[in-house]
């Protein structure tokens, strides 16, 4: 299938020298949610912002629905709605007035039924007629949010969507993005909660240092990088493990009342049962047992610290 934005060869060096982007080959594919993650500094908003027509590109090519971003900008800009980090609204106006400009914008036609069923779905109708500056902060983010919709765009970029907005909006948020795919939106959002990559995204990309240095569906990501760990708590502290256990997927700690087992959960032979029978022989008796896997943010934190020299 085409995607639905295709980047060759992309590179960017700011005024200033600072090279921000090095030769970024990324294809997205309608209707995915792709998470985009990478430390702070790594080229995500610059990336983003190409792509939207926001920032210059430098050498390379960005398609968006077979659009050229340069050469057809309009064209490519219509399809996209963009959520930015920052937050900024033209505060005196309504909410709905806001959205329809927005709308507007765009050169699309007025569709009143529309933006009614977006302020809905946002839990914004209630607040229609409220002047911007009057909302907290939750609900001037979904005012951003339903702007970057109002033109019915095919992709939505979420820069951020859910920094400093609190537990149960950020939930709110996840639903209504999964909403958006359901209609064949596609979604690219980039965060700093690993953990909201992991709720909702289809595919990972991480960036670092202005590099993809990885993209993979989310589920084979963890499935191979992933690693499983049982933890054993003993009767009786340890000093050292002794000699027949010394290997390097076993480790003391917790002053010697713990013992920790690293393991690839895929095999077959996890080899739990054999640590186990090799503790019996050993007389080392436990009291408890707790097994874990490794979370998309062990491994994002292990892949951007690998590389880092
Ligand atoms: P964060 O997670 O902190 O938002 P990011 O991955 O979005 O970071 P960018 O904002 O794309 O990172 O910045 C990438 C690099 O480019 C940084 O080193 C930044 O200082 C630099 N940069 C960004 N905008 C400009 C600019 N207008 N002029 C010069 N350098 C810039």
């Amino acid at each position: 299938m085409q995607p639905v934005i295709s980047i060759q060869g992309l590179n960017k060096t700011y005024a200033s020298g600072h090279s921000a982007l090095k030769t970024i080959d990324l294809d997205i594919r309608k209707g995915e949610i792709f998470a985009l993650l990478g430390p702070n500094g790594a080229g995500k908003t610059t990336l983003i912002s190409i792509i939207c027509g926001i920032v210059n590109p430098g050498e390379g090519r960005v398609q968006v629905a077979g659009n050229d971003i340069v050469r057809d900008y309009r064209a490519a800009r219509s399809k996209i709605g963009l959520v930015p980090q920052e937050l900024f609204n033209e505060g005196f106006e309504s909410v709905w007035a806001t959205v329809k400009f927005s709308r507007g914008l765009f050169g699309k036609p007025a569709n009143a039924g529309y933006l009614e069923q977006l302020l809905k779905d946002l839990s914004l109708w209630e607040k229609r007629d409220a002047r911007i500056f009057e909302l907290s902060g939750g609900m001037k983010r979904r005012v951003m949010i339903a702007k970057a919709l109002s033109h019915e765009p095919e992709i939505l970029f979420l820069d951020e969507p859910t920094a400093g907005v609190d537990v149960e909006l950020r939930r709110n948020m996840w639903e209504m993005v999964r909403k958006l795919r359901e209609r064949g939106v596609t979604i690219i959002l980039t965060t700093h909660y690993i953990e909201e990559a992991e709720e909702m995204a289809d595919r990972i990309g991480v960036i670092r240092k202005g590099e993809i240095i990885l993209v993979e569906d989310k589920a084979t990501l963890m499935r191979k990088l992933g690693k499983k760990q049982l933890t054993v708590h003993l009767q009786h502290p340890l000093h050292a493990l002794p000699d027949a256990l010394v290997r390097d997927d076993l480790s003391l700690r917790d002053d010697g009342y713990t013992l920790v087992y690293t393991f690839d959960g895929q095999r077959d032979e996890t080899g739990v049962a054999e640590l186990l029978q090799e503790l019996a022989q050993q007389g080392i008796a436990f009291k408890d047992l707790q097994s874990s896997e490794s979370s998309l943010e062990d491994i994002f934190v292990s892949l951007v610290s690998e590389r880092s020299e």
